[in-house]
């Protein structure tokens, strides 16, 4: 898995993600990345849930957004690669919510959290007695200095 942050594109579209939330509210936020060959590229999709209570805590993306933009992509070559989205006021640890309705389908998904300036990735895989399970790993985004930047945008937002 750490091979997979040595592409460079990858690590541009997580940024993208990371970037795409606006840091000003309690709503869950979220997107896709997009595969093709080499290249990945991030889309933000909104949340299905937002303007709802539980939009806290639960990322859903709006399934006509979601439709429309992956069979835009799936026609140009483009396979969806992972799911991405933050949690506002919690850690990165994925919620029985998550696992039961969004990670659903997606091989790879990763969450943010603004506040620990996390970012987790969770792959399904099997687990050593062979059951199919979300594997967790921390993104090393102290190697990057952008994640500086976003801390920068975030702080300067909020002032
Ligand atoms: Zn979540």
């Amino acid at each position: 898995m750490k091979d997979l942050f040595k592409n460079k594109k990858l690590v541009a579209a997580l940024k993208e993600a990371v970037k795409s939330n606006t840091f000003d509210g309690e709503e869950e936020e979220g997107g896709f990345i997009f595969k093709k060959d080499e290249e990945f590229a991030f889309e933000k999709i909104p949340n299905k849930n937002s303007g709802k209570a539980f939009a806290v805590v639960l990322y859903e993306a709006d399934p006509i957004k979601i439709g429309r933009t992956d069979y835009k992509r799936w026609k140009d070559g483009w396979t969806l690669f992972a799911s991405f989205h933050t949690h506002p006021g919690a850690s990165t640890m994925a919620s029985h919510l998550d696992l039961q309705k969004l990670f659903t389908g997606y091989q790879i998904n990763f969450i943010y959290s603004p506040a620990s300036r996390i970012l987790s990735g969770y792959k399904l895989e099997k687990d050593e007695e062979g059951i199919m399970a979300y594997q967790a790993f921390e993104v090393p985004m102290k190697d990057y200095s952008w994640h500086r930047e976003v801390r920068y945008v975030e702080k300067h937002e909020r002032d």
